[in-house]
């Protein structure tokens, strides 16, 4: 099997801002921000939290005869997470990290929530450049907040010629973010205090007048959601595979290591068909 370049990189908090009340940006410095010069923004990384009491990242090693990673002791393994590279600046010799705060119930938000300067998070991404999205006139961004950061990211990116929709959930009206892009966009925010409950995104997407010709959808959000939306895109409006990206980005009510596999499964499931 080929092997990627992964990137791994132990970075210390420089400094945090609260974006809106329920979204923390996280800026992270250290010695080794130059080796993410050449990553995508948008891409996903998988960050690492020491356990409490530990200020240090040891990083998994992986076997590539046996293609699993090896085993750690339970006092100095990290928690793995997956988030968005949302941003590097080599000038001031920083990454940034955007994390929902949903409460101190998952390790990772908890993080977020806690985290103070000097703090350590490991982060491992692919290394080189990567399409982000599938191009073409017309977009469908659909996400929760938690798909705030790869939306930005592709909102960023578009061209001014581009046109679309983008529909995003966050927890209140103030929870609201202005993204940038130079394209033409017709944004619908929606209000859900809980999202681990359900969602009004599938309502909603099924209730558009959507593009019929050169057209492009990247969904992602809770697991329910994005189940609805994919089937409904791919089945009852014949979306090609190629015209659409949609991942499950978290499952209520299960920690993500114990969803990956779920998640993973549903979606290979209805692509297949
Ligand atoms: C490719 C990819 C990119 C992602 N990028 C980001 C990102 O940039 N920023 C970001 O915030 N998230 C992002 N996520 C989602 C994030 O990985 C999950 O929300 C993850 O579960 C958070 O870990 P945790 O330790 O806080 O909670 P976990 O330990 O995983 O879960 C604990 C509990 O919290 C619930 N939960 C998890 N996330 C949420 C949520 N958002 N709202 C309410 N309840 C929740 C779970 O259902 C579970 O009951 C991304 C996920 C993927 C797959």
């Amino acid at each position: 099997m080929k092997k990627f370049k992964t990137i791994q990189v132990e970075l210390s908090v420089s400094r945090k801002e609260y974006i809106t009340p329920h979204y923390i940006r996280i800026f992270l410095t250290g010695a080794e921000v130059p080796l993410l010069e050449n990553t995508t923004v948008g891409v996903n990384n998988k960050i690492l939290i020491p356990p409490k009491g530990l200020n240090k990242i040891y990083f998994p090693q992986f076997d590539y005869e046996k293609m699993q990673w090896i085993a750690q002791p339970d006092d100095i393994r990290p928690i793995v997470r997956t988030y968005t590279h949302r941003g590097i600046d080599l000038k001031t010799n920083e990454v940034w990290v955007d994390f929902v705060a949903h409460g101190d119930e998952g390790p990772a938000s908890a993080w977020a929530i806690n985290a103070k300067k000097g703090d350590v998070l490991g982060i491992l991404m692919k290394d080189g450049k990567t399409d982000l999205y599938g191009k073409a006139d017309n977009y469908l961004l659909v996400g929760d907040a938690t798909a705030i950061p790869v939306i930005s990211a592709i909102l960023e990116d578009l061209p001014s010629a581009a046109k679309g929709m983008c529909i995003l959930e966050v927890d209140s009206k103030i929870d609201e973010q202005d993204l940038e892009t130079l394209a033409d966009i017709e944004f619908i925010w929606l209000y859900n205090e809980h999202p681990q409950e359900g969602s009004k995104l599938a309502e909603v997407v099924k209730s558009l007048s959507l593009p019929e010709n050169s057209r492009s959808g990247y969904v992602a959000a809770e697991f329910s959601s994005v189940k609805e939306i994919r089937r409904y895109l791919r089945k009852e409006k014949q979306w090609k595979q190629e015209e659409l990206y949609a991942y499950s980005y978290w499952k209520s009510g299960v920690a993500e290591d114990k969803s990956a596999m779920e998640r993973h499964e549903e979606n290979a499931e209805v692509e297949s068909r």
